[in-house]
């Protein structure tokens, strides 16, 4: 007889795949991602998405935000289970059969998603000359983002929409940019607000 657990994530590996191959995501072997640092705890049955952007760390790649959530968060994989170019390139990050690390102390059943730019007003963009009011966001990710999210609202029991700063602390992520265009997608996809949760 075959082991449960083994057999249940080839099921969910089946998904996983199944997403990727609908809307043509680079997988993380085609981007060269590392392996895992450690063991990943196992998650589904997803009930959130929680979008992100990459910030003044802007980096151009998934790698590039693997290896600074590998080598400066020291957490075992890239933080987010899929990242979003300004071109609307989607990339797999953690795979979606592995908890995340993007919201402190409440990533079960949210699925994170970083958007790659620095959305926001900040001396950091002043400073890498984009100009104080930092990157605008493009329709093509918009564009990518609303696609990723209605798949997972078709594989997934999706409930809650939102940016980080909604779901938890955080100071600005996904940007003052971003966020109202994140909250306009929740109203378009008819998704609920998150609950706030300070923990
Ligand atoms: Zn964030």
């Amino acid at each position: 007889m075959a082991d449960p657990d083994t057999s249940q994530l080839a099921t969910r590996r089946g998904v996983e795949d199944a997403i990727a191959s609908a809307l043509h995501i680079t997988r993380r072997a085609a981007w060269g991602a590392r392996p895992s640092t450690g063991p990943l705890e196992p998650d589904w049955n997803y009930d959130s998405i929680v979008v992100h952007y990459t910030g003044h760390d802007t980096y151009e790649s998934p790698l590039a935000i693997q290896n600074f959530d590998v080598g400066h968060q020291h957490w075992q994989d890239i933080a987010y289970h899929y990242a979003i170019s300004p071109a609307g390139r989607i990339y797999e990050g953690r795979e979606i059969v592995f908890k995340g690390s993007h919201v402190k102390l409440q990533n079960t059943r949210k699925i994170g998603i970083v958007c790659m730019g620095d959305f926001d007003s900040s001396i950091f963009n002043l400073m890498s000359g984009k100009g104080y009011s930092g990157d605008e966001v493009r329709g093509s990710m918009l564009d990518a983002l609303r696609r990723l999210s209605q798949e997972l609202m078709r594989r997934f029991p999706i409930t809650t929409f939102g940016g980080h700063k909604e779901y938890g602390v955080s100071e600005s992520c996904p940007g003052s940019n971003l966020l109202p265009r994140v909250q306009a997608l929740r109203t378009e996809l008819h998704l609920a607000a998150p609950v706030f949760q300070k923990l």
